[in-house]
């Protein structure tokens, strides 16, 4: 240490880089602390103002016991950091302290009352305009270890007491997030799990794309579920959005993690439109209907269940568009069944980090300290954000998660 200043360097001015400094900054307790917060491009958080379609869902307001199931494989990993630092805490820092009111919308999600990402982009440069050092255009190309940390980049070398590695993952390049996190940390000695889109949308094979282009901008409730080699790997329930390359929404992002890096003809999804009513319920209630209705369509019937425009392509895909209840034989409702309750739309290619929302992969958890996001390696290495082997369901989750650990990174740094 130079003195007795704490010197910190911030590897990364995104999210997490960004909520690191100020943590620091507000919980420094009068400790002589200077914070270098390090970022490749001109101006940091260019992924940040992207988020939540331009309204930044910041957080979640689910109980912390609830929240943690949304990291997946990471939760236990997760939870001491949701738990010193979770949504409440992200809340008052945002209206206290940023001075950003927020508002609760479906499902827990939290916004500011602005609805601006880019407002609150700013809020958090202005809190740091006099407690923080931000080096724009500068880009960090190696770490070494030794008494100090050695930063070199671009602009020549920096020297740190601390380092906070938090330089992203790989989803959406365009924003500066190229997977450096990932080399950095792996010639610190760290183990990379391998990489992969997560939280992106579905690109179908041309077939496919027959059915969805017809259904293009229609969004429905269904049961999607994933099928690897033949095996089913996971279902979620909920919105899906069908698109003139494929599908996305809410339930298609969620599924997109477990698609392997290498897709073959046999990955697939299968979309269940009427989930609620197995086969057998299903084909009792179009009995009811046909003998209720005998004089109207079966793809009338149908609508009474899904979107017309939906009840249409499902009716052209099994071949019974412009039959009517009357004479609709048991093999046509076999077929309309299997259609509505089985229809297979194959997976073209893996989740592409261009669209991926987030990372699946990254620093092995093993290797990092969950109470204090310390590395296991390199004493004084603090890692956070999707350069962890972390990612969230949407929802607010992988910023708060970006929050929590950079909360544990600062108190530890500050020794409180
Ligand atoms: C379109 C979109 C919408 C999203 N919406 C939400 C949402 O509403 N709510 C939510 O919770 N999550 C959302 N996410 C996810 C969330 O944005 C990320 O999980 C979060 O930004 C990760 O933060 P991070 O700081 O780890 O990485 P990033 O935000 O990617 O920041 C990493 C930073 O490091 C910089 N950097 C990289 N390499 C270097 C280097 N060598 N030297 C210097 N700087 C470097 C990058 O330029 C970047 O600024 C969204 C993501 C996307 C793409």
């Amino acid at each position: 240490m130079s003195g007795s200043k704490i010197r910190v360097g911030i590897a990364g001015g995104g999210a997490a880089g960004l909520y690191a400094a100020c943590c620091l900054a507000k919980f420094s307790g009068g400790k002589d602390i200077e914070i270098t917060v390090i970022e490749r491009n001109s101006i940091p958080g260019k992924k940040l103002i992207l988020t939540g379609h331009g309204r930044c869902n910041i957080t979640n307001r689910k109980d912390i016991s609830d929240l943690k199931k949304g990291y997946h494989e990471a939760e236990n990993f997760i939870y001491p950091a949701l738990r010193e630092f979770g949504p409440e805490e992200t809340i008052r820092f945002f209206e206290n302290d940023l001075g950003l009111a927020v508002k609760e919308e479906d499902n827990n999600r939290i916004f500011p009352v602005c609805d601006s990402a880019v407002k609150v982009r700013d809020a958090i440069l202005s809190y740091l305009s006099c407690r923080a050092k931000i080096l724009t255009d500068t880009k960090v190309t190696g770490i070494k270890t030794g008494e100090v940390f050695s930063v070199s980049t671009s602009n020549g070398g920096l020297q740190f007491d601390f380092l906070i590695l938090s330089s992203g993952g790989s989803s959406f390049p365009k924003t500066g997030s190229t997977g450096d996190s990932y080399k950095l940390a792996e010639a610190l000695g760290h183990t990379i799990i391998p990489v992969r889109g997560a939280l992106a949308p579905v690109k179908t094979d041309k077939e496919s794309q027959q059915f969805t282009l017809a259904l293009s901008g229609v969004s429905v409730n269904s049961k999607v579920s994933l099928f690897v080699d033949g095996k089913m790997v996971r279902a979620v329930s909920g919105e899906m959005l069908f698109a003139d390359f494929g599908l996305t929404g809410p339930a298609i992002m969620e599924l997109s993690r477990e698609i392997p890096d290498k897709v073959t003809g046999n990955t697939f999804l299968e979309l269940d439109f009427i989930p609620q009513l197995n086969e057998e319920q299903l084909d009792q209630e179009f009995l009811k209907l046909i003998s209720e209705h005998p004089d109207t369509k079966i793809v009338n019937l149908l609508s009474r269940y899904v979107p017309s425009s939906v009840a249409c392509e499902i009716c052209r895909k099994a071949d019974v568009y412009g039959l009517y209840a009357q004479g609709f034989t048991k093999e046509n409702r076999k077929r309309l069944c299997r259609e509505i309750k089985h229809l297979k739309v194959l997976v073209d290619e893996p989740s592409s980090f261009d669209k991926a929302y987030v990372t699946r992969g990254g620093v092995s958890l093993k290797e990092v300290d969950r109470k204090t996001m310390e590395s296991k390696k390199v004493p004084g290495l603090y890692i956070i954000g999707e350069a962890l082997d972390i990612d969230g369901i949407s929802g607010g989750y992988n910023l708060q998660a970006c929050m929590s650990e950079a909360y544990l990174a600062a108190k530890n740094i500050l020794g409180n």
